[in-house]
């Protein structure tokens, strides 16, 4: 996997180190985290909250970086905030709030990308472009929150030109907070199907699940 994402990144005529591997863990056991951890990869992302907590804590021996990747509810924001170190895919201002509020002082500030809605399926969260600024702003200026900038999860497509298509978009809008006042370092797009199109069009972390451990068993 890091040798096709090396690849993909000269490819773009890009730094090997510009892109980082985020493991997508959901569905796989502690065990398999750990071989991945001993194989290098130290960043991992969980969807589920109950599901990631037993996991998080048997795996506390190893200096793993947690991201929760999943649909974040109000009442589940206070044990994100005080588990992980990066949250994916916020797409309203309230659940960024209670994350800030909730963040323990001791910690660092909680790293944020903002789900971007692409392809306009309804089934998918994010916000729409036209309201990104705004909300990016009310984020930025929250006192335990990092704004890191955005992630988007596009709808599955095998053409890669269309992969890119909605990758580029996410970019565009990226570019543009980023010329308006925003200081954001991290574009979160592709998954096992797509991270080489992703890759073409900038992503900093690509987050990878079933390329990596094979198929889900929860
Ligand atoms: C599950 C998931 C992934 C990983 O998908 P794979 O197809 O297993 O690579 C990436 N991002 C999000 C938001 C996910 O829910």
């Amino acid at each position: 996997m890091q040798s096709r994402i090396a690849d993909a990144a000269r490819a773009a005529g890009r730094n090997v180190d510009s892109v980082t591997l985020l493991a997508v863990s959901k569905g796989q056991s502690s065990a398999a985290i750990d071989s991945a951890a001993s194989a290098g990869i130290e960043h991992f992302g969980e969807n589920f909250l109950q599901e990631s907590l037993p996991k998080i804590t048997a795996l506390s021996g190893r200096e793993l970086t947690w991201h929760f990747i999943g649909k974040l509810q109000a009442n589940k924001t206070r044990q994100v905030a005080e588990n992980f170190a990066w949250v994916h895919g916020v797409d309203r201002l309230k659940i960024a709030e209670r994350l800030s509020a909730q963040r323990p002082y001791h910690a660092p500030p909680l790293n944020v990308c903002l789900q971007l809605h692409v392809g306009g399926e309804a089934s998918k969260g994010g916000v729409e472009a036209t309201e990104m600024a705004a909300l990016a702003r009310a984020v930025a200026a929250l006192p335990n929150i990092k704004l890191r900038g955005l992630m988007s999860m596009p709808p599955a497509e095998t053409d890669v030109a269309r992969q890119r298509q909605w990758f580029h978009e996410t970019r565009q809008v990226f570019d543009y907070l980023n010329e308006n006042g925003l200081r954001l370092d991290t574009l979160s797009m592709g998954t096992s199907s797509d991270f080489e199109a992703a890759i073409a069009e900038g992503a900093t972390i690509v987050r990878v699940g079933t390329a990596i451990f094979g198929p889900r068993r929860q």
